[in-house]
């Protein structure tokens, strides 16, 4: 099966440092492999995300040299897919309407943080009576979806997945119980129909990717994006994850340095050639 790779980004910055290096890396890795390399550009916060930063985007990653598969396939233009995928786990009982603010969800003063940091869900809404769901949605007030975790882990079973090797990747540790730590995730936000999770893990099984190469900053959340596949029948790619930028002595990059838009460094004078080759892709 020829290998499908892909790079992702959330244009709702500018690209940075840390975005060359996983999309150089992305790249190489479908040469080496006679694989194909993708594009999706996940702007589905279509406030944050405007036009402007999405062509931004096109244009950082031609200047440093990479080419990808036409047409690039954008979330914002594929809304009524993800509803579909979420109101069949409505269906299904798998997920709930959530009214909580953020501000809610604080002063319900949650014990546990997930591994992001966030406060744990506490499961407010999960209690809620349909009559009371009702009265809720009637009075118009705004919900989120979430994935009843509980039940969804108890559908997915206890399950591990293989350890894969790579010969390019090396090894990749998993992690399945990580989607506990996460409580009940969000799926279809507040302000549009889907959120990244339900997402990410549609539009790698709909576009064949078979290898998911990204930070090590999502690292957990790939545990909740197994069970989805789960969920929803799809197959699953082989998840790797990179470790942070590195300078020329192998030490990591400072933050600051990490997250230097690009196109900054190329106003400051850089070239194309000078980032690949201090990120390692001479
Ligand atoms: N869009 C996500 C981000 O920019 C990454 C998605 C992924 O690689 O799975 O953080």
């Amino acid at each position: 099966m020829q290998p499908v790779f892909r790079f992702a980004p959330s244009p709702n910055g500018y690209l940075h440092l840390g975005h060359a290096y996983s999309a150089l890396l992305n790249a190489k890795l479908a040469r080496e492999t006679g694989g194909r390399f993708l594009l999706r550009i996940e702007d589905i916060d279509t406030v944050r995300c405007t036009p402007e930063k999405v062509e931004a985007c096109f244009e950082d990653l031609a200047w440093l040299g990479l080419e990808w598969e036409q047409p690039v396939l954008r979330q914002s233009e594929h809304f009524a897919r993800y509803r579909a995928v979420a109101a069949d786990l409505q269906t299904r009982g798998l997920v709930y309407p959530c009214f909580c603010s953020r501000g809610d969800i604080a002063r319900a003063a949650p014990t546990g943080r997930d591994p992001d940091g966030a406060p744990l869900y506490p499961g407010t809404c999960r209690s809620l009576s349909a009559d009371q769901r009702a009265a809720r949605r009637a009075a118009g007030q705004p919900f989120a979806l979430r994935l009843d975790m509980g039940k969804a882990l108890a559908q997915v079973g206890a399950r591990t997945w293989a350890e894969a090797q790579d010969e390019h990747l090396g090894d990749f540790r998993c992690e399945p119980a990580m989607a506990e730590r996460w409580g009940d995730v969000v799926l279809v936000r507040k302000d549009c129909p889907t959120s990244y999770h339900l997402a990410v893990v549609l539009d790698d099984a709909m576009q064949g990717v078979t290898h998911v190469v990204r930070g090590a900053d999502l690292y957990a959340a790939t545990g909740i994006h197994r069970v989805l596949l789960v969920l929803l029948g799809l197959p699953a790619p082989r998840y790797f994850h990179h470790g942070l930028i590195r300078d020329d002595e192998g030490k990591k990059l400072a933050k600051s340095a990490a997250s230097l838009p690009l196109r900054q460094l190329r106003q400051d004078g850089a070239r194309a050639n000078d980032i690949r080759a201090r990120l390692g892709f001479a």
